[in-house]
């Protein structure tokens, strides 16, 4: 987070007055800091430079088009995970041939549209998926590049809703039978062997399951560029970032911080990047929450200070179907005033949504400075997987998004109207 620091007690992004964002957004408002995710993009970049590699940013973690944009000017390419996401990477500027395709369900229809666009692979998932892309290839007289993704089999280490490689997940093809699935490939017409790819989680703060992984996978992938000629190989994404006091803390140089028991990113690259060199073959990353979880806050107010039985409900205008992560992954996200209050005590506090659920909090039994309604307080590293996961639920409408560029702030989404919650919808003229 160190785009995001108190100056004179006042909270900023750069160079911009977050609470003054906020008076003229509206809360719950989401701002990002352009200045973070280029320079998280060109760190991991540099880190890795030993190497021929690509990093795919992982659109599912933000998918607003003002940081695809950002980043496709960066020269990244993106691993998309639906047609959707691929339709967004065009309208932002991204390349197709940059593109990467993952995900269990692709539909012919996005099959087609990513064939016809020119993307770079489509890492399969399973045999039935491998069959249909053939046959759509085939019919569109094309050949579909492929890479298969393969699962080693390897503990991640994370929660279990975002752990991909065991083979109790449904993600990939075993590497026992990876052998006779690229075999099996090569012979089909409409398929072209670009490559091999694996991902085996979200939120990996040790280097440990990333180096088991890749050392597992090593013998097959040699093979396959022996026997496949194959070019590629995408070690996925899954970089953890700090949760944890991330302005406190230096910063968030997380980076630099080995205090919060998170690997830096040299520590990732240096583990891994020698074997890579090795194979010979052009590497992709996939990154998501690394290139922009620290840099983005979500801004909301306090309407309420409850006082219950046992417990003090601060009670916020931002709720889970803004930010889901609490609810969905039991995780962390610091909250801190917008503007620092002189002589501020400490109190334990429920934050809570508005939303009518006993999942919808941010925070629970929680030492924050005493805080009072109406004042605005910044839940942190809210950058990924926070408004791509948002929600109508409740007929809440779609907070804005603003990307902060030095001492611009530059409206990146506009805050849903009521229109826009009921669009596409009919009242139906009934029968009877
Ligand atoms: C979700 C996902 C990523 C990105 O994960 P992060 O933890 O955000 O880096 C990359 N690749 C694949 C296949 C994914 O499903």
């Amino acid at each position: 987070m160190h785009s995001f620091k108190y100056k004179s007690g006042r909270l900023k992004c750069e160079s911009v007055d977050l609470a003054a964002l906020a008076e003229e957004h509206g809360t719950p408002l989401y701002v990002y800091s352009s200045e973070t995710i280029i320079s998280h993009y060109r760190r991991l970049d540099k880190a890795l430079s030993d190497l021929d590699r690509r990093i795919c940013f992982a659109v599912k973690a933000n998918s607003n088009l003002g940081v695809l944009h950002l980043l496709a000017r960066e020269g990244a390419g993106f691993d998309i995970v639906s047609g959707g996401e691929l339709y967004r990477v065009l309208k932002a500027g991204g390349k197709a041939n940059t593109c990467t395709f993952a995900g269990v369900c692709k539909t012919e229809e996005e099959m087609v549209q990513a064939l016809n666009a020119g993307i770079y692979s489509f890492n399969i998932e399973s045999e039935p998926e491998l069959d249909r892309l053939n046959a759509v290839a085939r019919r569109l007289k094309l050949k579909a590049p492929v890479a298969v993704r393969v699962n080693p089999d390897v503990e991640a280490d994370t929660h279990k809703y975002i752990s991909t490689g065991k083979s109790e997940n449904k993600f990939g093809i075993p590497l026992s039978r990876a052998e006779e699935f690229y075999a099996r490939a090569s012979k089909m017409p409409g398929i072209h062997l670009r490559g091999v790819q694996m991902h085996i989680g979200s939120q990996i703060t040790k280097p440990t399951p990333f180096s088991k992984a890749i050392r597992k996978m090593l013998p097959f992938v040699t093979a396959l560029r022996r026997d496949f000629g194959i070019e590629s190989f995408s070690v996925g994404g899954g970089i953890g970032i700090v949760y944890e006091q991330a302005i406190e803390s230096g910063a968030a140089n997380w980076w630099k911080s080995s205090h919060s028991g998170c690997m830096t990113l040299e520590d990732y690259a240096s583990v891994i990047v020698p074997s890579l060199t090795q194979t010979g073959l052009k590497i992709l990353f996939e990154p998501g929450r690394l290139i922009v979880g620290n840099a983005g806050v979500l801004i909301s107010r306090v309407h309420y200070i409850k006082e219950a039985e046992s417990k003090t409900f601060v009670i916020v205008d931002a709720g889970m179907n803004d930010l889901i992560r609490p609810a969905l992954y039991e995780s962390h996200h610091d909250i801190v005033p917008v503007i620092k209050r002189n002589g501020a005590k400490f109190q334990k506090v429920d934050v809570v949504g508005p939303v009518c659920e006993s999942g919808d909090f941010f925070a629970q039994n929680r030492l924050l400075p005493t805080l009072r309604q109406g004042d605005l307080v910044a839940i942190l590293s809210a950058g990924a997987y926070g408004a791509a996961m948002g929600s109508n639920y409740n007929s809440r409408t779609l907070p804005a998004e603003i990307l902060v560029d030095g001492q611009h702030a530059h409206l990146v989404r506009k805050r849903q109207s009521f229109a826009d919650l009921i669009r596409g919808e009919y009242v139906p003229k009934l029968k009877k």
